[in-house]
């Protein structure tokens, strides 16, 4: 057993400090923002390997959250639900490179106007203010803590500390190759939706929840503005009502700015008495428990 710090509450920290105290460690997570003031609050949040790489551990990570949400699923209170969805694309495609991390995979014939291909799967629909308080409380529930603290440095005192720092390892882990890649997302009032569509070339999408929609979204890099914009929440409303009719006239009920935190490979590595776990792009919550797993094994 060891005493572990992990650094962040987002979905990566509070996903790390779940799985470390499930396996006998002992856990304190530090932050500067706590899980609801965080990137991860702000995600739509659907399973979906986004902004994220390599391949092959992308895809290892994410098939192990999609087998982990299917099962909180099943638990009311987590926020996780199973969704059928479409994937459009305007030109004919290839089976996606991320394939085998889903459970089946049907190509699409009713595609909106001016579309040509899509996939049609299954796959959770995380509800993000939910789903982290369900996480915090599972953290306490096992005898860990979350503190607020801004840190200047990574810690010390502990056996092993986690650097869940997500655009925070810029500082933390003096890594400036994650840089934030913004997205502007606006929620809408439910209309009757009930299944998800994405356009991710555009990026458009709309994620039903179960009182609201968020629509998306924007993927601008190197900008750090947190302020929503009314002439990009406009063009995201007009792209998403041309990808799903209903959406006209749907009431605007607020607008969100996150940043993601992008790296050109997520890192996942033991450097001494640290293990980085950081640069989830735009696949924080997908890849969260598949991460969660392989940072148990660091630990050791
Ligand atoms: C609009 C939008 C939509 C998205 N949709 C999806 C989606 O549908 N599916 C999906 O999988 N992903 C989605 N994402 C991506 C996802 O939100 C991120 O990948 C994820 O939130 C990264 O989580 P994290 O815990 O690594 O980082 P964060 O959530 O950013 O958490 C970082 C933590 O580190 C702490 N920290 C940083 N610096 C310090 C410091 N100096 N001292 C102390 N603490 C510090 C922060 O306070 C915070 O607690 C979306 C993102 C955006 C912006």
């Amino acid at each position: 057993m060891s005493r572990v710090i992990v650094v962040g509450a987002g979905v990566t920290g509070l996903t790390c400090a779940v799985r470390l105290l499930e396996n006998g460690h002992r856990v304190d997570v530090l932050a500067r923002d706590l899980p609801l003031e965080t990137t991860s609050a702000v995600a739509a949040a659907i399973w979906y390997p986004y902004r994220a790489l390599p391949q092959d551990r992308v895809t290892a990570w994410s098939g192990a959250s999609y087998a982990e949400f299917v099962g909180l699923a099943g638990e009311p209170d987590t926020g996780v639900r199973m969704v059928t969805g479409t994937e459009v694309f305007e030109i004919r495609q290839a089976d996606p490179w991320w394939r085998a991390a889903v459970p089946s995979l049907d190509r699409e014939t009713a595609l909106p106007d001016g579309y040509a291909d899509g996939w049609t799967f299954v796959t959770p629909v995380v509800e993000m203010p939910v789903y982290l308080r369900w996480l915090q409380a599972r953290v306490e529930e096992l005898g860990g803590t979350v503190t607020r603290m801004n840190l200047s440095g990574l810690p010390t005192g502990a056996d092993v500390v986690i650097n869940c720092a997500g655009l925070g390892a810029r500082l933390l882990g003096a890594d400036r190759s994650v840089v934030p890649v913004r997205g502007q997302v606006v929620y809408v009032e439910q209309v009757g939706l009930d299944r998800w569509w994405l356009d991710s070339a555009a990026p458009t999408y709309v994620v039903p929840r179960s009182t609201d929609i968020v629509v998306g979204g924007t993927d601008e890099e190197g900008d750090w503005s947190r302020t929503p914009v009314p002439e990009i929440a406009e063009a995201i409303l007009a792209r998403a009502a041309r990808l799903v009719p209903e959406l006209e006239g749907a009431r605007v009920l607020r607008h969100k700015v996150g940043l993601r935190p992008v790296r050109p490979a997520v890192r996942v590595e033991r450097v001494g008495d640290v293990v980085h776990c950081y640069g989830h792009g735009g696949a924080g919550v997908t890849l969260s428990w598949g991460t969660a797993d392989e940072v148990v094994g660091l630990v050791g």
